[in-house]
Parts: C-alpha cells; sequence; structure tokens
C-alpha cells in the first residue's frame, strides 16, 4: 500500500460513460509526483498535438499530489491543465482552497476527463466511487446557485464543488475553475475547457484519511511550522492584510500597474491597498485546507455596489487588474466585480486586461461608444467596468470580443490595436511591472503558459541577505543581486528560484506558506508522507522536469523561441521606478534569454532542450525519432 497518495486515478470518457480506475506504477509517481508534472506527462503520453482546445480530443486533468491533503499548512493546491484555448500552449492553473485534498480523500489522486457529453453533466466522486449526473438543472446557474443545487441533491453540506461557471459554458477563453466559490485555477482558460465538454463540476466527498508513512514526524514537522510562522513578519502581515499588502509597496517603487502599463503609479492606491480593505469592508481573514497563514480576504459591501463574504474578497492581483490597471480607485466596486468574476467564472487578471486594453483603445480614439455598446469605456468609469464583466461573461456584443483575449481581440479590432495589447504567448500580463524588477521579464517572456507572475520568486525577494535569500540558499540563491540587473546572476538566481516554484506546482504546495518554513523542510514532509528517501535535490529536479515537460509540449504544438518575447511596452521607460539608464532593452533582454536557455540545458540559439539534458531529466521518452 503507498502512503501519502492512493495510487489510483479516475479516467472518465464524457463522450462513452465509461468510468474506469487505473493504477499508475510507483516510478510514475515518484518521477512526476503530481499537479503540473503528472498532468504533462498524461498530456505528452497521450494526446496527440494540435488538437482544439475546445474539442472532445483535447483531455482535461484534475491533479493533486502524493503530499496534498496531509495535515500540514500549505500543502492545499490541486492543478487543472490542458492544451490552453487563450494560448494554444500548455494550460495550466493551480488553486488552493479544499477541492484537492477533498478527491485524495475521496480516494483518487487524479481524475482524467476525455471526450465531450451530449448534454450537461456533473461527476459526483465519493469514497472511491464515481458517477456522472445530470446537470441540466444547474446550466447557466451563477457557482453560487450551482453549488447550493448540487449539494442539495446530493444532501451532503460538506462536498467540495469544482467548477466552471457560465463563463466556461459561453468558453470564454479566460474562463476559470473555483472551488467553494473563491479559489481559483484561474489563468489559461481552463474553465472553458471544462464548458467546452458540457461538464459543469467536478463534487467531492471523502471520508478516509490521507495515509502516512510516518505520523509523528508530520506532526513534529507540522509543529515546527507554526512556531516558525509565528516569527514570520511576512506571514503576520499575510494574515492582517492579505495580498493586497502588496499595493503600497508596488505603489512606493514606481511599478504599480496602472492604465494598462502606461504608468507605474496611481493616484488612488491609498484607496484601495490592503489597510484600507482591513479598515472598511474586511469581515475576516480564511484559509485553505489546514493552513495557519489565513491569507485570504472575506468581505462585505453593502450599497451601491454589493459584495457577500461567501465568494471571498479580492486578491492583490484583482485589486491591481481592475482597480489601478483600469483607473479605478473604488473598493466596493472592486469588490463587488471580484464577486462576479466568481460568479461567473472569470479569471480576474484577464478580465481587467481586456477592459483596460479597451479603455486605452477608447482613450487613443481607436473605439468610440459606437463600438462598445454604447458603453463609456474611459479610464476611472466604475460602472464601466462592471457592465463590461457581464457582457463579457456572456459574450454579449462588444463583450463576445473581449471574450476572445487581448491578441484575438486586438487582431480583429485591427487599426492598430495590437500596440495595446499586453499578452505573452496570448496570455494578458499579471499586475506587477518586469520595469521594476527585470528578472521578471525571463519569467513572463519564457513561462510556457504565457505571462505568468507565479513562474518564480520575483526579483525584489532577493534584494539582500535576508529571511528570503537565507530560506533559498540551500536550493542553490547565494547572493543578493539588484532588481534592475540582467545577465549572468540574475540567470543563475531565475533558474534555481524556477525549479523551486515548479515543485511546487506539481507538489501542489503553497508558495505563500512555505515563504516562513524552509525547503528542507519540506524535503522532510514529503518522506515522512510518504515513506521515500527525499531530498531538496530531488525536488529541486522534480522542478527542472516540470519546466522541461511544458516546454516540450509547446514545442510540439509548434512554438518556439519567438514566442519568448515581451511586449513592446515593456522596453519603454516608466515615469517613476525605472531610471531611463537602467531601462530593459532588447539587448540585455536577448543576452540573458539565450544565458537562461544554456543553463536550462537548452540549445542556447534555439531554445530545444537538449537530448542529454532530456535524458539526464529521465525524459529520454521525449527525444524525438530520428
Ligand atoms: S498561505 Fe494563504 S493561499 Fe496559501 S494555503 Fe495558506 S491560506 Fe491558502
Amino acid at each position: 500500500m503507498p502512503t501519502g497518495y492512493n495510487g489510483k486515478i479516475l479516467r472518465v470518457n464524457l463522450t462513452s460513460g465509461a468510468i474506469r480506475e487505473e493504477t499508475p506504477e510507483e516510478i510514475v509517481y515518484r518521477t512526476y509526483m503530481g499537479g503540473s508534472a503528472l498532468s504533462s506527462y498524461y498530456l505528452l503520453k497521450e494526446q496527440k498535438a494540435g488538437v482544439d482546445p475546445l474539442g472532445p480530443e483535447n483531455k482535461l486533468l484534475f491533479m493533486s499530489s502524493v503530499i496534498s491533503g496531509a495535515p500540514l499548512m500549505g500543502l492545499t493546491r490541486y492543478t487543472v491543465a490542458a492544451r490552453s484555448p487563450l494560448t494554444g500552449a500548455f494550460g495550466e492553473a493551480e488553486a488552493g482552497g479544499f477541492f484537492g485534498p477533498e478527491l485524495k480523500m475521496a480516494g483518487f489522486d487524479g481524475v482524467i476527463v476525455e471526450g465531450r457529453s451530449a448534454k450537461p453533466v456533473y461527476l459526483w466522486i465519493k469514497d472511491g466511487r464515481a458517477e456522472i449526473r445530470d446537470a441540466s438543472k444547474i446550466w447557466g446557474k451563477d457557482t453560487g446557485e450551482a453549488e447550493k443545487l448540487i449539494r442539495e441533491e446530493l444532501g451532503d453540506n460538506r462536498i467540495r464543488v469544482a467548477q466552471c461557471g457560465p463563463a466556461g459554458e459561453k468558453r470564454v477563453r479566460y474562463a476559470c475553475v473555483v472551488n467553494e466559490l473563491k479559489h481559483a485555477n484561474g489563468r489559461t482558460g481552463m474553465g472553458a475547457v471544462m464548458g467546452s465538454k458540457n461538464l459543469r463540476a467536478i463534487a467531492a466527498r471523502g471520508t478516509q484519511r490521507v495515509p502516512l508513512a510516518n505520523p509523528e514526524k508530520v506532526q513534529e514537522i507540522g509543529k515546527k511550522a507554526l512556531e516558525l510562522l509565528s516569527q514570520s513578519g511576512m506571514a503576520q502581515n499575510l494574515k492582517k492584510f492579505g495580498t493586497p499588502m502588496f499595493v503600497m509597496p508596488l505603489q512606493n517603487s514606481g511599478i504599480l500597474p496602472t492604465r494598462n502599463f502606461q504608468k507605474g503609479q496611481f493616484e488612488g492606491a491609498e484607496a484601495i491597498c490592503g489597510e484600507k480593505m482591513t479598515e472598511t469592508i474586511l469581515v475576516k481573514s480564511e484559509g485553505c485546507y489546514a493552513c495557519a497563514v489565513q491569507c485570504k480576504r472575506s468581505v462585505k459591501v453593502d450599497g451601491k455596489y454589493k459584495a457577500s463574504p461567501e465568494y471571498g474578497g479580492p486578491e492583490y492581483e484583482t485589486i491591481a487588474s481592475l482597480g489601478s490597471y483600469c483607473g479605478i480607485d473604488n473598493l466596493a466596486a472592486i469588490a463587488q466585480g471580484n464577486e462576479m468574476c466568481n460568479r461567473y467564472g472569470l479569471d480576474t487578471i484577464s478580465v481587467g486586461v481586456c477592459i483596460a486594453f479597451a479603455m486605452e483603445l477608447v482613450e487613443k480614439g481607436i473605439l468610440t461608444a459606437k463600438d462598445t455598446d454604447g458603453i463609456d469605456l474611459r479610464f476611472g468609469n466604475t460602472d464601466a467596468m462592471l457592465a463590461m464583466i457581464g457582457k463579457i461573461a456572456r459574450r454579449e456584443g462588444f463583450g463576445d470580443v473581449l471574450a476572445e483575449g487581448v491578441q484575438r481581440a486586438a487582431r480583429k479590432i485591427g487599426k492598430g490595436a495590437e500596440k495595446y495589447a499586453m499578452h505573452i504567448k496570448g496570455q494578458e500580463l499579471p499586475m506587477h511591472d518586469p520595469r521594476g524588477k527585470q528578472g521578471l521579464s525571463l519569467s513572463y517572456a519564457t513561462s510556457p503558459t504565457g505571462a505568468d507572475h507565479i513562474e518564480a520568486p520575483h526579483d525584489t525577494s532577493f534584494l539582500t541577505d535576508g529571511p528570503a535569500l537565507k530560506a533559498a540558499k540551500p536550493a542553490g540563491v547565494m547572493e543578493p543581486v539588484p532588481a534592475m540587473e540582467m545577465g549572468p546572476r540574475k540567470v543563475r538566481q531565475f533558474v534555481h528560484t524556477q525549479a523551486i516554484w515548479n515543485s511546487f506546482n506539481s507538489l501542489g504546495v503553497c508558495n505563500f506558506a512555505y515563504t516562513a518554513i524552509p525547503l528542507v523542510t519540506l524535503a522532510e514532509a514529503v518522506e515522512a508522507i510518504t515513506g521515500w528517501n527525499t531530498s531538496l535535490y530531488e525536488l529541486m529536479e522534480l522542478g527542472e522536469r516540470t519546466v522541461t515537460m511544458a516546454r516540450m509540449f509547446n514545442m510540439r504544438e509548434g512554438l518556439s523561441k519567438k514566442d519568448d518575447y515581451l511586449p513592446e511596452r515593456l522596453y519603454e521607460t516608466l515615469e517613476a521606478g525605472t531610471p531611463r539608464e537602467k531601462k530593459i532593452t532588447r539587448e540585455d533582454f536577448a543576452n540573458t534569454l539565450k544565458l537562461y536557455y544554456g543553463a536550462m540545458g537548452w540549445d542556447p540559439e534555439t531554445g530545444v532542450p537538449t537530448e542529454g539534458r532530456l535524458s539526464f531529466l529521465g525524459l529520454d521518452w521525449l527525444i524525438p525519432k530520428k
């Protein structure tokens, strides 16, 4: 009997209705461990290149990991993966909350969904059994109503539900998957893939505990982690202010994304920051399964704008994307926008970037109210922002154009609109500006899923020999490097930290929880949970394997070095925060990218993983046949 994991993957074919259990060998679990890498394994082994992301041949995977669901903080995340309808590349997003651990306790480490159902359905998994059920009653309902109806129908209020919302049903290309109404697998349009399969939800309930190899050691690690947490200033601030605590530091550094990345400072920042949220609309701090950090927000707004606590509260990314990025300083309206996205099942980052893109086109005279269904899409127009969220989710009028994402919308609009579309590989940029932390430019450009802010920790974590650097030293991150430096030292920092965070993506580990807990403790936890004699080295290799497999998936889909780019605007200087002499230059970026390819064991000229490195990582089965 394995410990830590169930040794069972559920395979569901929605076209035929067939459901079966598979038992992968231990070596598969040991090599890929879960989440991102295990999803890539199945996609690369079983799916041919070039399938329509919204067609029945695209497989959709829900993957926990060999350690998720163990009673330790930060082991909550699970992955949803498929070929992305937004980018055509590897699609993947992680979410915290409770669904991943519940799936494990229900007897499965992951679910592979194939085909397409002829009518709306949901999947019900309980204690080792699964069935496909009719979802016609919940189709078209918002996430809150759908969750309530499922729980009523199955007669159990403790069921955890992961679902696409109405936006997924409409195949909005950046629709997300939401669990517990507020924890989102936000990026790359996994909700649209789910909707395209007529699969509205997966409901899970498990009463079995995750078996542990060494329960006493797990308990000891848990105690140590709690102690460390109580000494961590970062963890204390996350509890008090949540991720919106980052608004003011970014504003003060001149890199708070504002008005479609035209500026790095927003005059209304203080009105939308974490401190303001705590003073005004915060009801309580919340957390994911077994986590004491409690960085999640629960807010209430009742007035012209409305938001209820069951939908959580805006994270930093949402505050910025619907706030400063759209020129909006009304926290109550941002909270309502956040709730709308959670009700419809929309990625808040892509929504905000699409709306601000349209706002800039109006500012530049490329669009007028005639093009936008009479909505006055000026920067700062709160009601216009909220109206557009609904139109995007319903694919109504101009909302249908923006529901395609900025890249496709810009092509459709024409008239030079592409210059203002802030995306990489088709995915909208997150709310961090690489012009003030330049290593992030590598992260954005090379992330296999398109621009992504959690590919690796940001440069600003390693400016001094402080707690973050000390914590990363056992993983090979040795010296402080200035945020505005590119070149060899930045590459060294990036490849190591990218490996760490990508191992998190495969192990289902939350990067916020692990700001306070040493990496060697994570390796100890993997050993205590699974019984495997492991080390940080093995986890670092898992991280590199995760990145490389996603790269190989993308190569197979026709992506190449040309897709590792930055939007033109990021080569410009900002008014504050990026002195003219320190701006990102094309030359610096190209040289650093080449160094990165080499450091990864990829061909420095083409960015293709070499046969030697694939062999080293145990990925020789991905070496193209000659
Ligand atoms: S740190 Fe925050 S996001 Fe991470 S597991 Fe804990 S509560 Fe969830």
